[in-house]
């Protein structure tokens, strides 16, 4: 059986064929490594094509998907609206990409929602939300690249798919499961790398450039939060870390520098919950992380305005750093069962 319904596949490869303009590739707001390796990959494979293809990002991404193919060609609106605003009246295709509301958009939601042409999602979260004609949604891959990768290879587009796409493609789906650590359940994702590596990928530096790429400053503001920043909840099996703006200064922050801290507390043995609060200017960005069934999309849904999946979600607070921790110890007895039964 088909793992996406080929029907679907039809109606989206006969969209882009439509397409007499430009078509806008759009990730969420601060992408991530499968949001840009989406975008990017279905960039470099529309434009072998011969198609005219734009990438308008909300923000910035971190420095370390810069080696990407195409990161030069990316128009980050919040720099340049107005570049942004053009790419979207020359286009009359518009592919959403690695999110399911239009509020993960931040402000550019306008641009899309007033977009007056066909309108795509392609995603992998669950609850997608109805903001486009055709929704490709599917929470049994690993990555949005992933899915975007088997939907272009049922299609005439497959022919198109080369090493720099299938790169970006596999960088999408190795951010994604940590490398291969977590939303690995489903034994197609192997598949999906199996013939990306056929396709000539090197691996091995993709993952030294994703990972073997930080400064100095961020290795030590690691090891400062892990040795000052962090509260274990040993009877709730939960573990907060957080950043002050201040810490952000000392150690020189820059986009990206906090990756990855929030699954460390996952490695305390009995720990199967963990959270992250970065403390920005006029926020504070929440992030999740799970072990098990417990869910963490629901605590993030309730009580910090976001969503995600299961084992990895986030959301904002407009409140102070310690409002946020303090939400975050009231609310642990509410999920201590849940916690509980996620415990192997
Ligand atoms: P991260 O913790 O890496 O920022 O995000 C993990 C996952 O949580 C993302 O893949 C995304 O699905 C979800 N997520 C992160 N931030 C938000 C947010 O502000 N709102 C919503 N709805 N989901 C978020
Ligand atoms: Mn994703």
């Amino acid at each position: 059986m088909e793992r996406v319904d080929i029907e679907l596949i039809k109606s989206f490869e006969q969209l882009i064929k439509n397409s007499s303009k430009s078509i806008v590739l759009v990730p969420h707001t601060n992408p991530d490594g499968d949001a840009m390796g989406s975008v990017l990959g279905l960039w470099r494979v529309l434009q072998n094509a011969g198609l005219k293809v734009k990438i308008v990002s909300p923000t910035k991404y971190p420095e370390f998907y810069h080696w990407m193919d195409g990161h030069e060609q990316v128009i980050n609106f919040s720099h340049h609206p107005k570049q942004s605003a053009r790419a979207f009246a020359e286009s009359d295709l518009l592919i959403c990409m690695d999110f399911n509301q239009l509020s993960r958009l931040g402000v550019m939601k306008q641009l899309v929602e007033s977009f007056e042409g066909k309108k795509v999602l392609v995603d992998h979260h669950p609850y997608p939300g109805n903001f486009t004609d055709l929704i490709i949604s599917d929470i049994t891959f690993s990555s949005t690249a992933e899915l975007i990768f088997t939907v272009l290879q049922s299609t005439e587009f497959a022919a198109y798919i080369d090493k720099n796409a299938a790169t970006s493609f596999f960088t999408g789906i190795m951010t994604d499961t940590g490398s291969f650590d977590f939303n690995v359940s489903n034994p197609n994702t192997f598949e999906t790398v199996a013939q990306l590596t056929r396709m000539g990928i090197d691996q091995l530096d993709i993952h030294s450039k994703v990972y073997d790429n930080y400064s100095a400053d961020r290795i030590r503001l690691m090891g400062f939060c892990l040795s000052n920043r962090m509260i274990v909840y040993p009877e709730y099996h939960a573990a907060c870390m957080y950043i002050t703006r201040e810490d952000q200064k000392t150690f020189n922050f820059v986009t990206g520098d906090n990756e990855g801290f929030v699954n460390m507390p996952l490695s305390i043995k009995g720990i199967v919950f963990s959270v992250l609060f970065t403390e920005k200017e006029k926020y504070i960005k929440a992030s999740f992380r799970s072990k098990g069934d417990f869910a963490v999309n629901e605590v993030s849904e309730k009580y910090f305005n976001g969503g995600g999946h299961r084992n990895a979600a986030g959301g904002e607070l407009y409140a102070s750093l310690q409002e946020a921790l303090t939400q975050f110890e009231n609310l642990l007895p509410e999920f201590e069962d849940r916690i509980k039964k996620s415990i192997k």
